[in-house]
């Protein structure tokens, strides 16, 4: 099988068995597209669905999700996590509408220049929404090609990834690009999946370099170890009566970066100091079992400390800060292990002091 026949299987494949009729295929636009194509980065498609559903329903237009307070948007984007995305597509929505009257770049450069928008999606969004022939290349791609050509080495080396563009070129067709898009991504999302690739379902297993060298389970190539490294915090849930529980704005750039959480330490007498400071009342503190709360690049050890306080906050002087109360929950941004422990605090509510 040549490279020239790998579209027209896939495609016969996609007919048949590919996945028609999602959200943001009906109708195809631009906006709908991108942003799709923004929740598809890290996300599964199932698990997008009803994130997408509610986001568009919500923010029905570019101009509306450049108004939208950026809590609105983090609202909507609780427990998707990679929350730079929903920031990321606010402020592009902003500059979309200042600086281009609300209309869509034109050209991979033009969506490219926008935040959160690499070459893949760019292409992806031209290819998808005005059938523009444009190779795509985002991790399932990568998957596929690496293992279709046999390209030995980790597909985030640069040198790799020039390698897969090249390969991804040689593959797209000229027509039906829309198709053939969405069609190589579910074959990666689907048959050629990380740890278990059905090839004997597959429409291009007899071209495929790497099933015939019996090294599918070895490709796309693994960057050397490095040590998963392990982090600690300590978290208050402090407890005010009918106001309910303390939460802190996080900066805008780092982790859950903009999304509200509970404020943290670094150990527990930190913690328990900074608590006696900042509040008069505060009751005994109790210790929660930690939480385990895995990121790509880090493991993260979560302590909560619980506490509950009566009088008012003596030096709680953080410039973004509310009482949440679970019963009548606010608009926010919440990252997934709050929501949980705010979860376990309703049904386990501390005592008061
Ligand atoms: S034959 Fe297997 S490894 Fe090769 S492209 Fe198909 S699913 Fe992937």
């Amino acid at each position: 099988m040549a490279p020239a026949d790998f579209a027209p299987r896939l495609l016969d494949w996609f007919d048949r068995h590919g996945r028609h009729h999602l959200p943001w295929q009906e109708p195809r636009t631009p906006y709908r597209v991108w942003l799709s194509e923004v929740m598809l980065q890290q996300t599964q498609v199932a698990t997008a669905i009803p994130y997408f559903e509610r986001f568009v329903a919500r923010f029905p237009t570019v101009e509306a999700l450049a108004e939208a307070p950026l809590d609105d948007v983090l609202h909507l984007w609780s427990g998707l996590g990679y929350y730079a995305r929903a920031r990321n597509l606010k402020r592009a929505a902003e500059r979309i509408v200042a600086e281009h009257g609300g209309h869509f770049p034109a050209t991979v450069d033009g969506w490219q220049a926008l935040p959160g928008v690499g070459r893949s999606t760019a292409a992806a969004i031209l290819a998808q929404a005005h059938g523009e022939r444009h190779a795509i290349l985002d991790g399932n791609v990568k998957r596929v090609l690496a293992r279709w050509f046999a390209i030995d080495g980790w597909p985030g080396s640069a040198a790799v990834v020039a390698t897969l563009w090249s390969a991804s070129e040689s593959v797209t067709p000229a027509v039906r690009v829309a198709d053939y898009t969405q069609a190589i991504m579910d074959l990666g999302a689907t048959l050629c999946s990380r740890s278990r690739p059905r090839c004997a379902d597959c429409p291009v297993a007899s071209g495929c370099r790497a099933l015939a060298q019996g090294r599918v389970a070895e490709l796309p190539g693994r960057r050397a170890a490095v040590g998963q490294r392990r982090r600690r915090r300590v978290v208050w849930l402090v407890a005010r009566g009918p106001d309910g529980y303390l939460l802190t704005q996080r900066p805008a750039a780092g982790l859950w970066g903009g999304l509200w959480g509970f404020p943290e330490f670094d150990d527990v007498s930190a913690a328990e100091a900074a608590l006696d400071s900042a509040f008069t009342g505060a009751g005994p503190t109790h210790r929660w079992a930690p939480i385990a709360h895995a990121f790509s690049h880090f493991d993260l050890d979560i302590e909560p400390l619980v506490a509950t306080v009566s009088g008012r906050a003596a030096a709680v002087q953080e410039p973004a800060v509310v009482w949440y109360n679970p019963s009548v929950p606010l608009t926010l941004g919440l990252a997934a292990p709050v929501a949980g422990l705010l979860r376990a605090l309703a049904t386990n509510p501390p005592s008061a002091p």
